[in-house]
């Protein structure tokens, strides 16, 4: 093996959306005990949902799953106004990890629509943050039409005279959301967008952050599962930058593989990934022989508050 750096860039890993929903589960677990039921996967990342349940979570997915009495945590992607209603026939103590960058989306999809506006989501097909935040508008009778790529904006048949807003996923490609709002701005030149990008904080910063590493190294791998999407931007980030880029979960991934010309290593990390992953893989390169650095070329320094129920929870003991 040639590799003589591995360069690990910041910021990478935990977001503090991810940080805040995965201390609510250690929380729950040691506030009530342990079953503490997740609906969905906390985040989109196995080793930290399979080192939860290591500790007492069960992750569902469905309300109908979570016994009756029991206390669930509601997973950081946001979850469909039906979801609480199920969960309170249910008489389940909902503990509500939704990010607090989503649930700004879900609040902003229903007072722009009761405000009168036509609503457009760029967003993944399937993926569950979108899910959740149509299902606000399908609650109160809207029916928003998902954008996923630009081909779909020709199928959007709104008036041409409408009030018309934008709303987009947390964890998209900045650079290919532009090119989408482009598109639409060139149908609907009046759609709005709200004035801060829904495109969160650590999506932004992260992406930015892998565009700078990719001019500094030969390969870069990108520490995040397949189920993650901000995780699998990084990885076609830094290809648009022509690096070539690896998704992988853990340092075993690396091993199977031979990176014989490789010169230079980055290491990055989607929002949901450990960074004692990253910090093995790091071992893995200098057990090599190579040296290792850092390098931020953003600042970040974010944190939310737990939610006000796990707050309430704590002070009832
Ligand atoms: S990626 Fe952004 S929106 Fe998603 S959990 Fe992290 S901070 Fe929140």
């Amino acid at each position: 093996m040639s590799i003589k750096k591995v360069i690990t860039v910041s910021p990478r890993g935990f977001c503090a959306g991810v940080a805040r929903s995965v201390d609510v589960v250690k929380d729950c677990l040691e506030v009530f005990g342990a079953p503490i039921y997740v609906k969905h996967a906390i985040v989109h990342n196995k080793t930290v949902v399979s080192d939860l349940e290591r500790l007492g979570a069960i992750t569902v997915e469905d309300v109908a799953d979570i016994p009756e009495d029991a206390i669930a945590v509601f997973s950081a992607h946001g979850s469909p106004p039906e979801h609480y209603e199920q969960a309170r026939a249910r008489n389940v103590r909902v503990i509500d990890a939704t990010c607090p960058l989503v649930t700004k989306v879900h609040i902003e999809i229903v007072r722009y629509i009761k405000d009168g506006y036509k609503v457009i989501y760029i967003g993944h097909t399937g993926h569950v943050e979108g899910i959740g935040v149509l299902a606000e508008a399908q609650a109160i009778g809207e029916d928003v039409p998902l954008v996923d790529n630009i081909d779909d904006v020709s199928k959007i048949d709104y008036d041409p005279d409408e009030k018309i807003v934008i709303l987009t996923q947390t964890t998209l490609s900045v650079d290919e959301t532009q090119k989408i709002i482009g598109a639409i701005l060139e149908k609907y030149p009046q759609a709005q967008q709200p004035a801060a990008s829904d495109i969160c904080y650590a999506t932004t910063n992260r992406q930015g952050a892998i565009k700078a590493l990719a001019k500094k190294v030969d390969v870069i791998f990108v520490v995040g599962s397949v189920t993650s999407s901000n995780s699998k931007r990084l990885v076609e980030v830094a290809q648009q930058e022509d690096v070539s880029a690896y998704l992988i979960d853990d340092v075993s991934e690396i091993r199977a593989t031979s990176y014989e010309s490789v010169q230079s290593v980055g290491i990055s990390a989607g929002a949901s990934a450990p960074e004692y992953r990253v910090q093995e893989i790091v071992k893995y390169f200098e057990d090599l022989g190579a040296t290792s650095e850092m390098y931020d070329p953003i600042d970040e320094n974010m944190h939310f508050i737990e939610p006000q129920e796990l707050t309430r929870a704590k002070e009832d003991l």
